[in-house]
Parts: C-alpha cells; structure tokens; sequence
C-alpha cells in the first residue's frame, strides 16, 4: 500500500499528500477507539488505502520524530523563531523561553535576527556568537534590505518548519519577501495568548516549492511550562545538558549543587549569565506554574 504526507486534517478528513496528489482519507475505526495509541495527525507519515483517485483510507501511522500539542502537529523539523532587534527590542529572556519549549518538545530551532538594518552590524553579531556558540543556526536578516533571506530559503528546503514570535517583529513581511504571493498565518505570541487559551483552527502544511512544507499555523498558542519537571527544565538548555556529565551529582538543577560544572562555568563565562539567570527566573515561574495547577 502507499504512503503519503497527512498535510491538512478538517472535520475527520486527513489529507493526505502524495507525489503532487492528495486524497482525502479518512481514518481506519482504530485510530478513534478508546485506548488507542494514536490519533493521526498533519505532519503524519501514514500508509493509506486509495479507493479512488482522490479517496482513501488511512491504515498506518508512521513513528514520529517530535509531536506538538498546541498547534497539534508531528514530525515538525524545525522551529523559525523570528525575533526582531528593534520595536519590539531583542529579549533574551523569550528567546531562551521559546528554546526550553522546541528543546522539549525535540524540535531543532533557527534562530532569525530580523529587522537587522536597525541596530549595528556589532550588536547583531554579539546575539548571534551568542547562540551559535550553544549549537543553534542563526540568521539576521532584513526585508528592508533584502538580507539573510536566500539563507532562510535553505534552511526551510525540505523540512517541514513552523515559523514563531512576537507580534510586529517581521513574520508577515519576512514570509512576503521569501515567498510572494504566499499568506501565512503565523504564530504571534502575545501575553493574551500565554494564558492557555486553546485554539482549535486548523492545521494545515503548505508545500514549498523545490520541497519542504511551512506550517500554517498561529505557532505555539501557550508558552505556560505545564507539565515540565525541574529536571527537564534544566536539560532544555543546550549549553548546559552539554556540561552535566561533569556535574558531580546526576540529575544536577546546577542551583546549589556542589561541584557543579554549570555553575563553574558561568563563573568563568563559558556559559553566559544571562541565559543562566533567564533559567533561575524559569525556574521560579515553573514553581509558581505548579503552584496554581
Ligand atoms: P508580524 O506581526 O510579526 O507579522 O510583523 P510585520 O511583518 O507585520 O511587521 C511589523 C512592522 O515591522 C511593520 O511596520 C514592518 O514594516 C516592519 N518591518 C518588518 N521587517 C522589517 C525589516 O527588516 N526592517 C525594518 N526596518 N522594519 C521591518
Ligand atoms: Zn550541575
């Protein structure tokens, strides 16, 4: 049997996308019963049956690589976090928030540096050393100038992305410069959306050309830390899972922990202070989170 892409779900219709096809399927009763594993979802690798030249069945779902809950979505392969230098002024402090999400949730960040015409060339790069330097692809970009934009056009080619970030950092303008014509719903992260409020618009994976989808998508619609341990916490941050090995106890929060490796290396600047002092502040909103709920 074939397989194929789900690259829409709408009213218990999958879509599913084949070689320029797409058949309209719907799920085998096993997916809906109760106790059932899986439920399919856009971004799905499945088999499916074709009954027709545009239906079908779904039969199979594929392993996932990574699985969103808010916006329902799997194998997403990276998240386009788009952060501007200028109105609103670049935040550490969110950016490192967005990355303890996609890092739990097993997604790979691009970090884009937008509206780069605005600030100094310095101030860009120092962000930019910054993240590299943890591991993360980071792009700056300006549509005013029309920079960085063949760069982010590679890193979308063939993966499947969900672009991210607050409102008026440059999403649509960045999105209208990549691919004219093209109007994407993006996520705009505000205070108001923070609060949980579930969203249940659809999902939906637009095919790029030469390859790869940008989902449509209003992005993550809860930066709440829900149901994340300390431990996982702590591990969302690159830099720091990196050094835990040396840590001299396992599970290490690198708060108060003797012989901390983490903590020794923000004393000698390997690891930055600031990302470090983001996470204490994580950790408190996490207490408080866990707190109310
Ligand atoms: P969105 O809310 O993230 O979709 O942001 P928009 O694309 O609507 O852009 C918000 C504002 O930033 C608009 O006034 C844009 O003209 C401006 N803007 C977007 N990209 C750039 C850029 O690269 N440079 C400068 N200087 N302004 C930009
Ligand atoms: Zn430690």
């Amino acid at each position: 049997m074939p397989e194929g892409r789900i690259v829409k779900a709408l009213s218990g219709f999958y879509y599913v996308a084949d070689e320029g096809r797409v058949f309209s399927c719907r799920a085998r009763g096993l997916f809906k019963k109760k106790g059932a594993k899986v439920n399919p979802l856009v971004g799905d690798w499945v088999v499916y049956d074709a009954i027709s030249e545009e239906e079908g069945y779904v039969m199979e779902v594929g392993e996932r690589t990574s699985e969103l809950v808010r916006p329902p979505i799997s194998n997403v392969d990276q998240a386009v976090l788009v952060f501007s230098m200028y109105k609103p002024a670049f935040s550490s402090l969110l950016l490192d928030k967005f990355l303890v999400h996609t890092e739990n949730a097993g997604i790979d960040s691009v970090i884009i540096l937008s509206k780069s015409d605005q600030v100094s060339e310095e101030e860009v790069a120092e962000i930019a050393r910054k993240y590299e330097a943890i591991g993360y692809t980071v792009i700056p970009t300006s549509t005013k100038q029309q920079t960085g934009l063949q760069e982010v056009r590679d890193i979308l080619h063939d993966r499947i992305s969900v672009f991210a970030g607050q409102s008026g950092v440059g999403k649509s303008s960045l999105i209208n410069a990549l691919f004219p014509g093209a109007s994407l719903q993006t996520g705009d992260v505000s205070e108001k959306l923070g609060r949980g409020k579930h969203t249940t618009r659809h999902v939906e994976l637009i095919p790029l050309d030469g390859g790869g989808y940008v989902a449509d998508t209003p992005g993550f619609s809860s930066l709440e830390f829900m149901d994340l341990t300390e431990l996982d916490l702590a591990e969302a941050f690159r830099d720091f899972a990196d050094r835990a090995a040396d840590c001299k106890f396992r599970g290490c929060l690198h708060v108060t922990e003797p012989s901390c490796a983490v903590q020794e290396a923000v004393e000698t600047g390997e690891v930055s202070k600031e990302r470090y002092e983001n996470y204490l502040q994580f950790r408190e909103e996490l207490k408080e989170y866990q707190r109310r709920n």
